[in-house]
């Protein structure tokens, strides 16, 4: 029966069955994501329960936003969730990149300096920090930037971090997950031993960890292990795939407030910003979150574990741990990244009849192809694919709200290769 469902859906008997032989091998490991999804089930419902969450908290204020309870409360528990003094939670943070900003702004003055002790951080923030020089940059404000690559083994750079911290090193900022560059993804444990470092070195540094698409991906955040500003996009982990716009910064209170008066104004701070209604869905969406990035890990190692068997390389690959939810296949050839990203497209709940192609997307090298079929406009934690088409010719891969649909986005991907005759089974 469930074949004629995929037939009806355009997958082959061939494809059916290299796929569904796989994902039956992929048992135990689905078990382990089953567990940490349990434990963050449970430490959600927990912190709910202990902050009293109540559907009074779902009613929707307008204009200034005074008295917000829903809002507080939401603040309180992401605060709990993430074993922090305070959170700052917010529609009017309109994406990751502004999440960051916020953090950056309010807790850097003019004559501090700002260091990635671990290369370069997500693209977006070159033009936040200044690296790439941009009107409203930090650079601007006399706020200097500093930046330790990672060893060619791919490891942390010790030495030189110690070297690189002075009098002048405000705040740190360490990104999790790897976003779209080579190189690992960080573990929280690493995040700690990092941490604990540079805490070693200058214990007033601030350390500020992107943890941009790492959300309940294992049992515990960067804010368990001394993080000191946990900063993250509604639309990605957290949000559960119902959140339709906003961002979060966690942390200790005086770095929380900092932040808060940057994005509304000094003196108001938390104390202001309606939210019009959308309590609802972020709560509802942080409740369901751990679900959610157990089926995205699970659409990813499958992603892995199918084009492995292929010949193709994963980065992951099919049988490391995992630390974000973002996998990479190396496709080889500018046909293979296509006829991939056609696949997720088609595989999509939403505008499964577009057909993604390459274009000269503003801010980038080459040619960009996407593939998203989203109910929220860019969310990561939808099932997408994106790829710059130049060598080595990888895509990008990540999200599915449900492990069932990411499974068909693979299946649909393999589907267009073998059709475009690509590749054979
Ligand atoms: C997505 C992402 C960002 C930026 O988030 P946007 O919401 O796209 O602005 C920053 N850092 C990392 C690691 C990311 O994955």
């Amino acid at each position: 029966m469930i074949q004629s469902m995929y037939s009806k859906l355009n997958i082959s008997k061939e494809v059916f069955d290299f796929c569904n032989g796989i994902s039956e091998e992929l048992s135990q490991r689905f078990t382990e994501i089953d567990l940490v999804a349990e434990y963050n089930q449970l430490k959600v419902i927990y912190s709910m329960q202990q902050n009293k969450v109540s559907d009074t908290h779902f009613a929707a204020t307008t204009g200034y936003g005074y008295n917000d309870l829903g809002r507080d409360t939401l603040e309180e528990v992401y605060a709990s969730v993430f074993n922090a003094e305070a959170a700052l939670v917010r529609p009017q943070i309109i994406s990751g990149t502004h999440a960051l900003t916020v953090a950056l702004f309010g807790n850097l003055r003019p004559g501090d300096e700002l260091l990635s002790p671990i290369g370069k951080p997500y693209d977006t923030l070159e033009g936040v920090i200044g690296i790439r020089p941009t009107k409203g940059s930090l650079m601007e404000y006399g706020i200097s930037y500093n930046q330790v690559e990672l060893l060619p083994n791919g490891e942390i750079d010790y030495d030189h971090i110690k070297k690189a911290i002075s009098p002048k090193t405000k705040l740190v900022t360490i990104q999790r997950s790897k976003g779209y560059a080579i190189r690992l993804t960080l573990s929280v444990e690493q995040i700690g031993e990092l941490i604990t470092f540079i805490k070693k070195i200058n214990h007033r540094t601030i350390c500020m960890v992107d943890n941009c698409y790492g959300e309940f991906v294992q049992k515990i955040e960067p804010s368990d292990v001394g993080a000191d500003l946990v900063v993250g996009s509604l639309i990605k982990n957290i949000g559960g795939g119902l959140a339709p716009i906003g961002g979060y910064i966690v942390g200790k209170n005086d770095y929380v407030e900092n932040a808060a008066n940057r994005l509304t104004a000094p003196g108001l701070g938390k104390e202001v910003g309606a939210t019009l209604g959308l309590n609802q869905v972020f709560f509802q969406g942080l409740f369901l979150a751990p679900q959610v990035v157990a089926s995205a890990l699970k659409g990813a190692i499958f992603t892995a574990s199918v084009f492995e068997r292929l010949g193709y390389k994963a980065f992951p690959n099919a049988t490391e741990d995992r630390y974000d939810i973002v996998q990479a296949v190396n496709m080889e050839s500018p046909e293979g990244v296509i006829a991939f990203c056609q696949g997720i497209q088609e595989a999509a709940p939403v505008d499964s009849f577009v057909k993604p192609i390459p274009w000269d997307m503003p801010g980038y090298d080459a040619p960009v192809i996407m593939a998203a079929g989203a109910f929220i406009q860019g969310s990561s934690i939808e099932l997408s694919a994106d790829a710059p088409m130049k060598p080595p010719y990888t895509v990008f891969c990540q999200g599915g709200l449900t492990w069932h649909h990411a499974k068909l986005g693979t299946m649909k991907a393999l589907q267009q290769l073998v059709n475009q005759k690509i590749i054979q089974l």
